[in-house]
């Protein structure tokens, strides 16, 4: 079964990401209503059930906040780039929801994720997409800045892989605390 935590986009933010979501040679867009955050990706289970992995998730307990999104990027350069994101804007609150995913993860016995975290969006897939065109898409969207939006919740979701786009199945949602201000 293939997991991952994550936060939802909402639907406000989805149609704006959607609205930037086309002119590229060779990318397969991702479906408007799977656009999120990936805080932690899980993968197939191998050890832990996925009530441990749930219990312990629901153990979390952080703070909600505000998020905004800003520009765009891409992973891989040159003929190797595979995505392209929208970035989110770092914060304390979001690292600490991070942080605090992470060590349930591994009280539920998952092994520890050791890369970095680099908050984002993923808008597309790229297949061969020549890097000038990446250029160019990312010029003619200019300065991108979605939100702020309030996040008081965070998801597990189960992702089905199949032909076609993958199709996301949220297990468990969990609430988060009341902003601090
Ligand atoms: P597809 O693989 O068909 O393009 P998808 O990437 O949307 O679909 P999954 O591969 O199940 O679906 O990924 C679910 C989420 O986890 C996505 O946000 C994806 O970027 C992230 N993800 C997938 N594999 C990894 C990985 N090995 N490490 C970190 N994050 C991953
Ligand atoms: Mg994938």
């Amino acid at each position: 079964m293939r997991l991952f935590v994550g936060i939802q986009m909402p639907k406000e933010i989805r149609d704006r990401l959607k609205a930037i979501s086309f002119g590229l040679a060779g990318a397969r867009w991702i479906t408007p209503d799977n656009l999120h955050a990936t805080l932690r990706f899980i993968g197939d289970l191998d050890g832990p059930s996925v009530d441990d992995v749930d219990t312990a998730l629901g153990g979390v307990h952080a703070p909600g906040f505000s998020l905004t999104l800003n520009g765009v990027g891409q992973f891989g350069r040159g003929h190797m780039s595979h995505t392209v994101w929208a970035g989110i804007k770092t914060q304390p609150a979001l690292v600490h929801l991070h942080d605090k995913i992470e060590s349930a993860s591994v009280r539920a016995g998952l092994d520890a994720d050791r890369r970095k975290f680099t908050p984002h969006v993923t808008l597309a897939r790229l297949k061969k997409t020549p890097e000038h065109e990446i250029a160019d898409w990312a010029q003619s969207i200019g300065d991108l800045k979605i939100g702020p939006f309030q996040v008081d919740s965070f998801q597990l979701f189960r992702s089905h892989l199949g032909h076609g786009p993958a199709h996301y199945q949220v297990l468990s949602e969990y609430a988060l605390e009341p902003e601090l201000v």
